[in-house]
């Protein structure tokens, strides 16, 4: 069944207990809720990535360095793949990958909608996006803080080639004494007040973001629509001096 892989046959087994040991927690964890896998694919080869969605059914991937996505897009089997941009985005590489992904998770000034927006109209689609909250307040992270996410949304009403559909959340290492459910609390709250809110009468209910490799299962026990989970799916990052010097590029 490998034949046309270049992976070998434990990394496919590894890859296969992982999977399942992942949807199975999630399933777990969501109870009758529908909670989407997304899997977060930064350094991870094109042929690992077509392994998964040929024959573990893998659906969605979310690249975060755009150079790292543009390398592997022609590799990559898309026939049933949604591919979403998770990382920073930078306004001036909007336009090499407007036509690529199926929707921006990182959105986090009028700036950056704008661009997007021209980009999208260009080519005739509306992109999808979310708007991304810096929950943990912290300097070093992208997002919104959360008293201007009011404002930076009304203002996106007036984009017609962008669709809000929720909000993503980064959230910080937990302190000790702090509860480990405490940013996760604090961002479905948020997605409450202002999110379902506000786009109520919405055909597709807006969706939440929330939760990697480590703080998957408490991201969906408190309202997580959505995981982006990297290392317990593909194993701990190997980042190759190629990838390094992706890195320091953006
Ligand atoms: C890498 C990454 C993830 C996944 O991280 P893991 O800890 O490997 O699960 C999720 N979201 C974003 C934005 C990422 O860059």
């Amino acid at each position: 069944m490998l034949e046309e892989s270049s992976i070998s046959r434990e990394e496919a087994e590894e890859m296969a207990a992982c999977f399942a040991r992942v949807r199975e927690k999630i399933k777990k964890a969501a109870g009758e809720r529908e909670v989407k896998l997304l899997a977060a694919t930064k350094t991870v080869s094109a042929e690992k990535i077509n392994y998964a969605v040929d024959h573990l059914g893998l659906d969605c991937i979310g690249e975060n360095r755009v150079q790292e996505l543009l390398e592997k897009y022609d590799a990559l089997h898309k026939d049933n793949l949604r591919i979403d941009f998770i990382g920073s985005l930078q306004t001036n590489k909007v336009k090499y990958i407007i036509d690529k992904v199926d929707m921006i998770h990182s959105v986090d000034s009028l700036k950056l909608a704008q661009e997007i927006d021209r980009r999208a109209e260009k080519i005739g689609r509306v992109m999808d996006v979310l708007v991304e909250v810096n929950i943990g307040r912290e300097a070093s992270k992208g997002g919104v803080l959360p008293e201007d996410l009011p404002a930076l949304l009304d203002a996106l009403d007036s984009l017609e080639h962008i669709s809000v559909c929720g909000m993503m959340v980064i959230p910080p290492k937990i302190e000790a004494g702090d509860a480990p459910e405490k940013y996760f609390t604090e961002s479905f709250q948020i997605f409450l007040d202002i999110f379902r809110k506000k786009y109520h009468n919405r055909e597709r209910t807006p969706i939440l973001s929330m939760g990697m490799s480590d703080s998957y299962e408490i991201a969906v026990e408190n309202g997580s629509d959505l995981v982006r989970i990297g290392s317990a799916l593909f194993g701990k990052r190997n980042y190759t001096a190629k990838a390094e010097s992706i890195k320091t590029e953006e």
